[in-house]
This record gives C-alpha cells, structure tokens and sequence, in this order.
C-alpha cells in the first residue's frame, strides 16, 4: 500500500524514526540510532519545541496565486506575519514584479466552536477566500484543534468541490502529532501529490500536430529537471544551482517554494527531480516515482566544495551529462581556490559551533572543515537516516566534535558554548542570539540575501565568517554585561542532563 493512499502522511517518528533528543560525541550516534534505541527518548525538562505548522507556512504562503486558509485558534497563523517580507522578496526574486506576499486567513476557532465544530467556519472561509482572492489553490491548514475534534476538512473540500474555482488542498499539519517539524514537508507534499499534481499533459503544448514543436519539446523536456528549493534557500542560492545545472545543459523547473501551482502540475513531465535536502525532498520525490515514474537524485546537500561536487556528478549520472561534468568541478574548484586563497590563513584553526536544520548544519560544519576551521559542536534541530553521510564524514574530520540533537533547547545550547567557547557561532537567528550573548562572532546560516550553497556559497560564507570574526567585540561587550536566565551552576552540570538514557558530558 502506497502512502498516498491514506488522507495523511505519517509522522517522521514512525516513517524514519527520526530523534530530536541526544547528547554526546560525533561518533557515538549512528550505533544507538540504527539499533533504534533514539527513537523512545525524552527530555526530562524541554525549554521550548517548534510546531510543524511554522515550516509548513513558510512554505505555504510563498506560493503564488494561493491562498492559504488556517483552520484553528487564531494564534497558530502567527509565524505569517513574522515572514511577510521575505515571502514577497522570494516572489519578486523569482520573477513576479508585482508580488501580492503572503495570501491567508485563519478560521479562528474559539471555545465555542470546539463543543459545535468547525467545518462551517471552514466553509465559509474557502469560499470567502474565493471570492476575495479568485485564487489558482486554496491550501486548508489544519492545526491542532480541528484534529483534536475531528474536522473532516477532506470532506469540506469534497463538498466544496464544485462551488469554488480553486483547486483545494487539505494539509495535515496539527502540531500535536509530533516532535519533527520536518513532518510539516510530508503533508504539503502529500495533499499536493493527491489532490492537484494529476500528470495531465495539456497546458504548454497546444500544437501537437506540427512534428517540429512535438521533436522540439521531447528534447526540452529530456533537459527539464525539477530543483526542489527548500524554504531556508535564497534567491542567490537558486541562481547558483541554475547556473550550474546550466553548465550541465539543464533546465530547472523550481517547486516548492515562490513557484504558482502550475510548476507542481508540471512536476510528471520532468526527466528527473534534483534533491538539494534530502530532509525536505525525499517523500515528494520518492513519491513523485512511485506515482509518474520520475526517477530523482538525492545525495547531498550542495553545501561545501565536496559536496557540490558529490550533487552534480549525481545528476550527471541520471541526464546523461557525465562527460560535461568533471570539466565543469575542476574549473569551478581551481576558481573557488583562487578567490579562498586570502581567506584560508585567516579561517585556519579558528574553533567554531553550529546550529541548525539536520542536513544543513552537519553539511556546514564539514564544509566549515574543508575551509580548516575546527569543529567543536554541532547541534542539528532532529536526526534520522538523512544526517548519517555527513555524520560519518564529520566524525573522520572532527572526531572530538559535541552533538546536540535538540529542537530549540537553548539552556542545553549555552552550557555547550560556555564549555567549548568557539570563536564563531553558526545558526539561524532564534539560535544566534543565545550564541551572541556569550561572546562568540555570529554568522546567520540563512539570510535572505546571501549565497550558501554550490561553489559560491562556500566563498560568500568563507568571506564573510573572515569579515564576523575580524572584530567581535560587539558580542563579547554583551556576554560581559548581560545576564543569562540561567543558574551559575547549571553551567557546572552536563548539558545532556535530561535526556532520559542517555547523554555525555561535553
Ligand atoms: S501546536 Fe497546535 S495550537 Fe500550537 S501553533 Fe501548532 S497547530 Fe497551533
């Protein structure tokens, strides 16, 4: 039986097994992970999680021509307002001079509607979105309440069906139902996969009885490939794929991110689907196969000079593209070398912390390796099957490295720093500040602007680490003068503590 059979998709506890709780060395989680002994730890004390439905709107309200309705207490569509920027900067970035931003409202259920149900509040809302926005989608969100009181938000959609222009898209995303809010990928790609991507083969090709345009697009569609932008890539980071992906003689047809629903409708008649996480990618196109036969790659994140290199040699192996490849790594390499020349001496030995996404920040930290900093402690937000290439390469690179499974957990993260005291501090922003306070220069491993990935990200990231840690004294004035809300003595204690069976001091 296919996963898409069932209305949702399963939890990334069951499907992987994946973890969000250990402590200990580098080398010391493949064993316990594989022998499934991470699977039913627990955090006596937890300081914070992150609902899936964060991921799952940032992605949501990225796309074009769509409108998103979220169906719970109000609150849970508060992350749209913190990302309305950058969601209209995505979508001018990818070609919408005229970007309408993020496109939602909430069902905004009160106590009320918990003993009544809300499945007419949901009606309402679908077809109110409708007639506001006369959107391409509408993607109905459903959060914790709907589920706990059994909503039948399929049913809605069903019934709708026909009343509303839109394509309507339930999305499962009740917090509650677990830990890895990586889960949130699965259930948009799932209600995409079932309910919009149909394979039919209509919309572009209107002349098919002139041979020429018949021969013509067979060759353009040999050379289409499906880039899965996950949402913490930039714009920068898509130009960067493109252009190598073009060096191969591929086209990109970009989802999930800033894309209109068209592109996803597309998704079937690609040659083949380029993973860059396989974290974020892994269900659609796996399932992308199961259902149209469209085979993908999905090796490693192109994070890092090895790993670029490991990216395109994969999907030159499935286009037929070998030949081209090695040429384009050792120019693009002998170029990177050139320009990382300055930088090198002046990253060398300089110790360094990471936190983030599983695949991104164990990807960085190796690449941190290849540009000769030293690896103290990475901190990736869960771990599962996906995490264990890069853990296994950073355990040969920087075996003495500390790893922290942890979703937030930040008092977990300051005993660490305090320990290990890096120089530079690697994370997202919600990350970063904990980091700032105790001293360390700070570089954000998203921002909106700047390029991570493929040959120029590792120099943008190396020029800009150089430029962090020339002067620092901004954070190490605010480690002196502000106060952690933590006790003296906590920092004395092993910051694994309370992860019930297991855990190391650092
Ligand atoms: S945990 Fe539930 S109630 Fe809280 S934001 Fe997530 S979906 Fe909403």
């Amino acid at each position: 039986m296919s996963h898409l059979d069932a209305p949702t998709a399963p939890r990334r506890e069951d499907r992987l097994g994946a973890c969000i709780e250990f402590g200990g060395g580098v080398g010391e989680i493949r064993e316990p992970f594989c022998q499934g002994c991470l699977k039913n730890r627990r955090r006596l004390f937890s300081q914070g999680t992150i609902c899936q439905l964060l991921p799952a709107i940032a992605i949501l309200t990225s796309l074009k021509d769509t409108v998103v309705v979220v169906h719970g207490a109000v609150g849970c569509g508060g992350a749209a307002h913190a990302l309305g920027a950058n969601v209209r900067l995505g979508q001018w970035r990818s070609g919408d001079k005229n970007p309408r931003g993020a496109l939602w409202i909430s069902t905004n259920l009160s106590e009320r509607d918990v003993t009544t149900g809300g499945e007419e509040r949901l009606r309402e809302a679908i077809v109110e979105a409708d007639r506001r926005h006369r959107p391409e989608a509408i993607v109905i969100l459903s959060a914790c309440v709907p589920g706990i009181i059994g909503d039948d938000i399929e049913g809605v959609a069903r019934d709708l069906k026909n009343r509303v222009g839109a394509a309507l898209l339930p999305v499962h995303c009740e917090g509650f139902k677990t830990k890895i809010m990586a889960t949130a990928y699965d259930a948009i790609f799932h209600s995409f996969l079932r309910n919009l991507i149909d394979g039919r083969d209509e919309s572009e090709f209107p002349v098919w009885d002139d041979e020429g345009a018949r021969a013509r697009e067979a060759i353009r569609r040999k050379r289409l490939v499906n880039l899965m932008n996950v949402s913490s890539m930039t714009g920068p980071d898509l130009a960067e794929l493109r252009r190598l992906l073009g060096k191969l003689g591929l086209e990109a047809n970009v989802i999930p991110c800033d894309v209109d629903p068209e592109a996803f409708r597309r998704a079937p008649l690609a040659s083949l689907s380029v993973g860059v996480c396989p974290t974020h990618d892994d269900y659609f196109m796996s399932r992308l196969l199961e259902k149209f036969g469209v085979p993908y790659v999905c090796s490693r994140m192109p994070i890092g000079i090895e790993n670029t290199g490991v990216w395109l040699r994969a999907v030159a192996g499935k286009t037929g593209t070998d030949h081209l490849v090695e040429g384009v790594v050792k120019a693009e390499e002998a170029e990177l070398e050139l320009a990382l020349a300055p930088l090198r001496p002046k990253l060398l030995g300089k110790k360094v912390m990471l936190s983030a996404g599983e695949v991104r920040t164990l990807a960085t930290a190796n690449m941190c390796a290849e540009l000769g900093l030293e690896v103290l402690a990475v901190r990736p937000y869960h771990y599962d099957q996906f995490g264990e290439p890069e853990v296994e390469r950073l355990g040969k690179v920087a075996p003495g490295a500390r790893l922290n499974v942890a979703t937030a957990q930040p008092f977990e993260a300051v005993n660490i720093l305090r320990r290990v005291e890096p120089d530079l501090y690697i994370g997202h922003n919600s990350d970063n500040v904990w980091a700032a306070k105790c001293g360390p220069a700070v570089l954000p491993i998203y921002g909106s602007n700047f390029v991570y990935s493929g040959y120029a990200g590792v120099f943008e990231v190396a020029r800009r680490a150089v430029m962090h840690l020339a002067n620092s004294s901004f954070n190490q004035n605010l480690a002196k003068n502000v106060r952690q809300p933590y006790r003296r003595d906590w920092y004395a204690q092993d910051p694994f503590k309370y992860i019930k069976d297991g855990g190391r001091a650092a």
